[in-house]
């Protein structure tokens, strides 16, 4: 699939036929769709087989939460979405252990399920301690949006492998339904807990809470 895309870039390059450049358009998303889903299986897979291994390298929260949100800027700009990050005082120049990239992946899906089904309003991710002393501190991660909401007999097995809302939701927003699966199964590795509070039709937040080790810089 690498191979495929890297194909695709430059064919693109090559190419001056207008309606060509936007077959090959298509084809790159198309691509890129499918390596997303290829990875999310392997992930489930990957952990479900125990092979996953969590990183333990110090890290400072800022890049994390500004990856997921430049994953999403021109989705949530096409929908005129703001994207906002509260992160409690001090938390911002505190350094972590952890695995900044599987902990950015969460926040990643989190933050793209957020403004897919937001249409206008606000998605934002808060950060703030829970509790904290000199060797770790419990954070509570929060993904906040103004979006349709879920209602609540369906929120529980929303963090079940390939479940969605319901049928016609993948008829429109599409999706694998494994997105909160990786993401109840990251957390629970890096030995935290998710769950979420929604309303139909007053936006859904999905909550993470995890304790890590802090590091002095
Ligand atoms: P996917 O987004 O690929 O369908 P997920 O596991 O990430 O898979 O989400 C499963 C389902 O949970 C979605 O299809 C949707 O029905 C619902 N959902 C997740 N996040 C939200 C949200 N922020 N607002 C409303 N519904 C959501």
């Amino acid at each position: 699939l690498n191979g495929l895309m890297g194909m695709l870039r430059l064919a693109r390059g090559r190419m001056r036929d207008p309606a060509g450049l936007e077959q090959l358009d298509k084809a790159a998303i198309a691509a890129t769709h499918l390596a997303t889903i290829i990875n999310d299986v392997l992930d489930v897979s990957k952990i479900e087989a125990a092979q996953l291994q969590l990183e333990a390298i110090e890290f400072f929260l800022p890049p994390v939460v500004d990856t997921a949100f430049s994953m999403n800027t021109a989705r949530a700009a096409a929908k005129g979405v703001s994207l906002r990050s509260e992160l409690a005082p001090g938390l911002a120049g505190q350094a972590f252990i952890g695995d900044p990239l599987r902990l950015g992946q969460i926040l990643i899906n989190l933050v793209t399920n957020a403004v897919k089904f937001t249409e206008q309003g606000t998605v934002t991710v808060r950060v703030c301690p829970l509790a904290q002393d000199e060797a770790r501190a419990t954070l509570r991660f929060e993904v906040i949006d103004t979006g349709i909401g879920i209602p609540r007999d369906q929120q529980e097995r929303l963090f079940s492998a390939f479940e969605q809302a319901d049928s016609s939701m993948t008829r429109k927003y599409g999706g694998t339904g494994l997105g909160l699966a990786i993401c109840k199964r990251l957390v629970e590795l890096m030995g935290g807990r998710i769950g979420l509070d929604s309303e139909v039709g007053y936006g859904c937040t999905v909550w993470f809470e995890l304790t890590l080790p802090t590091a002095v810089t």
